[in-house]
C-alpha cells in the first residue's frame, strides 16, 4: 500500500500491494533481436489460442509455401495457423503445449533452400510506417484482417484479437492500452521490440483504437525501460490521441486489474465475469500490436515471434525472432545449450510461467520467453508448514486470502474455496513469492481452478 503511494508521489502510475522481485533482465535486455533460422522439424499445435481448435487444411507430404494457411476453424472464436517457413507437412500427431496440455498438431520440415523470404528480420523490424493512415481502414475490415492473419494475444492470454476488438454497442470502449510493462522478471522480448520497432506498435495501437471505436490510446511502460520509453515517445510524434505513460516498476503491473486502475483510476470488476471492457478499456500486448499492424496493413500473418532465452542456466541468453513451432530443445541448443547447473526450464518468466515437462514442447503464439533457472534461484520454493504470518494476504494485489483458498483446496473443499473467491485469482504468484514457508499458493489455486473446471465439464457430459 505504502509503495503505491510513494510511486505516485514520484509521478509514476502505480497500484496498491504487489511485490518487487529482482528484475534479472540484464541477461538479455541489451541483446538485439536476431533471427533463428530452423533446420529441424517444427511442431505446430492446432490450439494456440483460447477457443475452438483448428482443423488441418493440408495433407501429409504436401509442400507448403511460407505464410500459407495450414489450419483453420469455422468458429469465429479461433485464429488460423500459417506455415512459418516453406517446407513439407508431416503426419498429424499429438504435441504437448508449454502448459502441459496435449493437443493435436502437425510437423513441418523446413525446405532446404529459401524457407523464408530474403531480409526477413529486416522486414520484421521495418520502421517505415510514416505513410500509413489507420483512420482510412474500416473497423470491420481491420477485425477481418486480424483474424485472417491469425493474430491472438501474444502476452500469454492468446485470446483471439479480432473478438477482443470487435465493437460492442452495449459496452463502448474509450481507451486502448498497449501493455509494454513486461513486469515478469527475466523477460525482455517486448522491451527489445519497443526499442527496435516502435513505429508498427503505434500503428497497431491506432488500428486497434479504430476497430473498437476508442478515442484514446495509451502505451504503458515500466520506468526500468528508459530506452523503450524514449523510442515510443519518438514514434508517437504526429500520431494524435496517443500517449506514453510511465508506470512504477512493480509486479504484476502488467495485469489488467493492476494496470487499468494505475493509469486510468478505474476498477475492473472481479474475474471471472468482470472484464476491462466493463470499464471501457481494451488492453493489447506490445507484440500483439506489432502483429496487428503487419497483418492489417501488409497482409503478413503471425508466423514468428520474439522469444527471450534467458536465465543463469543457459549459455548464451538473447532475444530471438523464432518461427512458431520451434522446439525448445532446438532454440536452447542454438543458444549454446544448458549449463550443468540448469535445474528447471520455464515457459515465460518465473512468476507465472509453467515449468515445461520436457524440451520437446514448441514455441507457440503466446510464448514470450524461455527461462532456465539454477538451484540458487529456485531454493525459495521449498515447502514447509504455514507460520500464519499473513504476508500472502498483505501482498495479494486482488485483496484475496491466498492461504485460506489454498487450505480449502488442499482439503478438496471447493465450495469453501469458491466462497473465498478462488476464481477471482489471476495466478500472479505474488503470494507464493512472499511466503517464507515456500508454500506454492498460486500453484495450489491454479490446480483448484482446473479441478473445478474438470468437474463441471464431467457434470455437463453426464447431463447430455
Ligand atoms: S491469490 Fe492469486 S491474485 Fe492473490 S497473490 Fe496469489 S496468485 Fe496473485
Ligand atoms: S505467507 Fe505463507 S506462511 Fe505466511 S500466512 Fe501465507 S501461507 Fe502462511
Amino acid at each position: 500500500m505504502i509503495s503505491g503511494l510513494l510511486d505516485r508521489m514520484r509521478g509514476l502510475r502505480s497500484f496498491p500491494r504487489g511485490v518487487h522481485p529482482p528484475h534479472r533482465k540484464a541477461y538479455s535486455q541489451a541483446a538485439p533481436i536476431e533471427l533463428f533460422a530452423p533446420t529441424q522439424e517444427l511442431m505446430l499445435p492446432f490450439v494456440q489460442h483460447i477457443g475452438v481448435a483448428c482443423d488441418p487444411i493440408v495433407q501429409p507430404r504436401q509442400s507448403v509455401a511460407y505464410a500459407e494457411k495450414i489450419a483453420d476453424a469455422a468458429s469465429p472464436l479461433a485464429a488460423p495457423i500459417h506455415a512459418p517457413v516453406a517446407g513439407t507437412i508431416g503426419t498429424g500427431t499429438m504435441a504437448v503445449l508449454p502448459s502441459g496440455r496435449r493437443v493435436p498438431a502437425i510437423p513441418l520440415a523446413p525446405a532446404a533452400e529459401n524457407p523464408l523470404p530474403p531480409d526477413f528480420l529486416q522486414r520484421f523490424l521495418d520502421r517505415r510506417w510514416d505513410d500509413v493512415e489507420p483512420e482510412r481502414f474500416d473497423p470491420d475490415e481491420i477485425c477481418a484482417r486480424i483474424r485472417e492473419n491469425g493474430v491472438v494475444g501474444m502476452g500469454g492470454a492468446t485470446f483471439p484479437t479480432h473478438i477482443k476488438l470487435k465493437k460492442n454497442p452495449a459496452k463502448p470502449i474509450d481507451t486502448v492500452i498497449i501493455n509494454g510493462c513486461e513486469c515478469e522478471p527475466y523477460l525482455t522480448s517486448d522491451h527489445r521490440l519497443m526499442v527496435e520497432a516502435p513505429e508498427p506498435i503505434v500503428v497497431g495501437l491506432q488500428l486497434a483504437m479504430r476497430a473498437c471505436g476508442a478515442g484514446r490510446g495509451l502505451i504503458a511502460i515500466e520506468a526500468n525501460k528508459p530506452d523503450a520509453i524514449d523510442a515510443m515517445r519518438r514514434a508517437i510524434q504526429g500520431r494524435p490521441g496517443v500517449e506514453v505513460v510511465v508506470c512504477a516498476t512493480k509486479y504484476p503491473m502488467g495485469g489488467e486489474r493492476q494496470l487499468i486502475p494505475a493509469v486510468l483510476g478505474r476498477t475492473v470488476p472481479s474475474a471471472p465475469k468482470g472484464l476491462p471492457l466493463d470499464v471501457g478499456v481494451v488492453m493489447v500486448n506490445v507484440a500483439t500490436a506489432h502483429s496487428i499492424a503487419r497483418g492489417v496493413v501488409r497482409g503478413i500473418p503471425l508466423t514468428h515471434r520474439v522469444v527471450t532465452v534467458t536465465g543463469a542456466g543457459v549459455n548464451q541468453p538473447g532475444n530471438w525472432l523464432v518461427p512458431i513451432g520451434t522446439k525448445f530443445s532446438d532454440l536452447l541448443g542454438h543458444c549454446g545449450g544448458l549449463k550443468e547447473t540448469a535445474l528447471k526450464v520455464v515457459a515465460g518468466g518465473p512468476m507465472m510461467g509453467p515449468t515445461v515437462p520436457n524440451l520437446d514442447v514448441a514455441v507457440v503464439k503466446g510464448t514470450s520467453g524461455i527461462t532456465v533457472m539454477i538451484e540458487e534461484e529456485t531454493a525459495h520454493w521449498r515447502e514447509s508448514p504455514c507460520i500464519r504470518c499473513s504476508r500472502c494476504v498483505d501482498n495479494c494485489p486482488l485483496h484475496l486470502s491466498p492461504t485460506k483458498i489454498a487450505h480449502a483446496i488442499k482439503f478438496r473443499d471447493y465450495d469453501l474455496a469458491n466462497q473465498y473467491d478462488m476464481n477471482a485469482c489471476c495466478e500472479c504468484g505474488c503470494c507464493s513469492y512472499v511466503c517464507p514457508a515456500g508454500i506454492p499458493l498460486a500453484q495450489y489455486i491454479r490446480a483448484g481452478k482446473n479441478q473445478v473446471r474438470a468437474m463441471a465439464a464431467r457434470k455437463q457430459e453426464f447431463a447430455t
